[in-house]
């Protein structure tokens, strides 16, 4: 079926709100409702040189998502739940399942995916692999690629395959092959559906909230708390602007920790936490968390509050090691507070692990060009110098292919590309080029 294809030359790309040019081109649009007419449409393409670009929510914030050429293929009515696994806690469903409703239909059975990016309202199963996504709650379960058993792909040569055995949890026959397209975004085939892990609904939580005199010891507190085997599923420190833009604290950082576990795990969790915060922190209101937790998928509300004080908002998520962290949150605060146009920086590191963090920086900045590419240039040279990198979760996309290409073997990734994608049929200005 073939639809219109204007709503598909955009993303969440904030370059398009200050250019007037159009990002994307594209000549149609085909919204296959099977996985049959998906891989026959595949097939056509392949065969006749025409390049193809996978579209799920179109949430990417990096114009993953928007076509240069050929045909754009919307996930859209692969929307299925194909199995519900209770007994062994998996779900596999089509690629164009959108988080949100993957979850509800979870809930319903006391189940949980886990996994929470802030656009779950708008992202797919399949983007949400493609972009080798994370949520809300990784510190604790880990990212996409924790959470995928295995993947069934139509291939640019039109094969559709299942990337392992559907009947162990485990297996060491071979290489992961769902690694090859988790990140792929779109470059080496058709992520159609996935099998996932599922848990069980929590029942019980705690939440707590911490002030601190800076973002140092912030960091320095959430670095302790994982030192000290205290893994919440959710801790984030904010900087001083952040603090006061979320939750109105003023002239301090925040540290939010929510957690779940039994009853007797949380209690005693918590009161070894206060133990080791008591030194360099003051407890803060526990509500801090609700509003989080209400606030954490409204990001309209927050473009619209920046957009009224003449400003675009970017977000930047890169990530080091912890002996890297502070200094690089200090020299990217140097950098864009010196670059022209930039009117303000919030920054917090949330995704925590043993060896490093997510830095999440959100940027306010004049809609100018020019700023927009100065800023990034700058961000790019910082996270170089400390050996970090450029996209902890939100992937490539055209923003970030040039910064990328530092960060992975390029021709390795080129060979693979032709053996899997010999027309080099999709997204072939990508990730792989
Ligand atoms: C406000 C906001 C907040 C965000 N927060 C987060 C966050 O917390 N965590 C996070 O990880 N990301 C976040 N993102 C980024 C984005 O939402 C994710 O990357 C999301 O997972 C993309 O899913 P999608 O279905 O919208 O994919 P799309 O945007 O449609 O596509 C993204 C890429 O994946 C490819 N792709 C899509 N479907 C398939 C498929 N079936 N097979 C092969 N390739 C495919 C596309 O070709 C494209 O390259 C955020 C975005 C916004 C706008």
């Amino acid at each position: 079926m073939s639809t219109d294809v204007s709503a598909y030359l955009k993303d969440w790309w904030p370059l398009q709100w200050v250019t007037e040019a159009p990002l994307g081109s594209a000549t149609a649009a085909v919204k296959p409702s099977n996985i049959d007419e998906l891989t026959r449409l595949v097939a056509f393409a392949s065969a006749r040189g025409v390049p193809l670009y996978v579209r799920g929510g179109g949430s990417a914030v990096t114009g993953a998502s928007i076509p240069s050429a050929g045909v754009v293929i919307d996930t859209a009515s692969l929307n299925q739940i194909l199995d519900l696994d209770e007994a062994n806690r998996t779900v596999t469903a089509q690629a164009g399942v959108r988080l949100k409703d993957l979850e509800s239909k979870l809930n319903e059975k006391g189940l949980t995916f886990s996994q929470f990016p802030q656009s779950y309202e708008l992202a797919t199963v399949g983007g949400y692999i493609s972009t080798f996504g994370t949520g809300q709650y990784s510190t604790l379960y880990g990212g996409v690629e924790d959470s995928v058993m295995r993947l069934e792909v139509v291939l640019p040569t039109s094969e559709v395959i299942w990337t392992r055995n559907r009947g162990a949890p485990r297996s060491s026959v071979g290489p992961d092959l769902s690694r090859l397209f988790i990140g792929a975004e779109g470059s080496l085939g058709v992520v159609s559906a996935a099998e996932l892990k599922v848990r069980k609904l929590p029942r019980h939580v705690w939440k707590a909230a911490f002030s601190f005199r800076n973002f140092e010891d912030a960091v320095n507190a959430a670095k302790g708390l994982l030192e000290f085997d205290v893994r919440p599923a959710v801790c984030r420190a904010y900087n001083e602007l952040e603090s006061q833009f979320q939750f109105d604290g003023k002239g301090c950082t925040l540290l939010l920790v929510y957690h779940f576990k039994s009853e007797e795990v949380l209690s005693t969790v918590r009161q070894q936490v206060a133990t080791f915060l008591e030194e360099s922190s003051v407890p803060a209101d526990p509500n801090l968390v609700d509003l989080w937790l209400r606030k954490r998928f409204d990001f309209q509300g927050q473009m619209d509050s920046v957009r009224k004080l003449g400003y675009s908002i970017e977000t930047v998520e890169v990530a080091a090691k912890w002996s890297r962290l502070l200094e690089l949150y200090r020299d990217a605060m140097d950098v864009l507070g010196r670059t022209e146009g930039v009117g303000g920086v919030g920054a917090h590191i949330s995704h925590l692990y043993d060896q490093g963090a997510c830095l999440y920086f959100t940027v306010l900045f004049l809609p100018k060009e020019a700023t927009y590419r100065s800023l990034w240039e700058g961000m790019a040279r910082v996270t170089r110098s400390h050996d970090a990198t450029i996209s902890h979760h939100h992937g490539v996309g055209i923003l970030k292919k040039v910064y990328a290409k530092d960060e992975i073997p390029l021709q390795l990734m080129k060979r693979i590309k032709k053996a899997v994608d010999p027309n080099e049929t999709m997204s072939p200005d990508r990730l792989f080029q």
